[in-house]
């Protein structure tokens, strides 16, 4: 794909949603950490709901370092792989209480030094909480990269490291989002809505739906 085909890609994105963000809720860089570390094979809908009971109770790491690993659980059970995710949680917490002050690196190495926190998770939050330009790339990213030609690439690292690099300067910052909202609610897996997608004429999938 070339340079102008990716610029009117990201501008009709834009265009449809100028100011896009996360699904997840969150009010401080902490809440939006421990929802990402949440989300890991789980929806968004499912975290949130977790944690519009938990945050009104602890939303620090003191507070949800106070609840240990089993108070914890008891708000984040729904949620997929909880046992882990609670004992990551709590890990990370007292590791920012004694490491950092009680809060959030903004920095890749301090971030991914947590526990739960791969480079994914370090990806979102560094975009998210911090405005870094970077690209969390999750299976809705690499399929949207991939189908559409923006940035091929065989694993999630590879298509990354090109999204960063091809991706026009104006639109980095809210790349990812962009992606991951056009993969979730048109380019889906198994049936991608090409009839009514905004990038259909630029999209270079050679499988298209009509
Ligand atoms: S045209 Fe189809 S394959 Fe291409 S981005 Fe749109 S939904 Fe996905």
């Amino acid at each position: 794909m070339n340079k102008e085909k990716r610029t009117q890609i990201f501008t009709r994105l834009r265009d449809a949603n100028p100011n896009p963000t996360t699904e997840l809720n969150y009010s401080t860089p902490f809440e939006l950490l421990v929802a990402v570390i949440l989300s890991a094979q789980a929806t968004d809908v499912g975290v949130n709901k977790a944690t519009d009971k938990l945050y009104p109770v602890a939303n620090t790491p003191e507070a949800i370092l106070a609840l240990g690993v089993d108070g914890l659980k008891e708000y984040i059970k729904t949620i997929g792989l909880f046992n882990a995710k609670a004992e990551n949680v709590i890990k990370t917490c007292q590791l920012l209480i004694e490491k950092h002050n009680s809060i959030v690196p903004d920095n890749r190495n301090d971030l991914e030094a947590l526990p739960g926190v791969g480079r994914k998770t370090a990806n979102v939050v560094l975009n998210t909480a911090f405005n870094q330009p970077t690209m969390a790339v999750d299976t809705h990213i690499f399929r949207v990269s991939n189908r559409t030609g923006i940035a091929p690439g065989k694993d999630v690292l590879e298509v990354e490291k090109r999204l960063v690099r091809l991706v026009p300067k104006e639109f980095l910052m809210d790349a990812h989002h962009w992606l991951i909202l056009h993969g979730r609610y048109v380019c889906k897996a198994r049936k991608p809505q090409c009839g009514s997608c905004i990038i259909e004429d630029l999209c270079e999938y050679k499988q298209k739906t009509s």
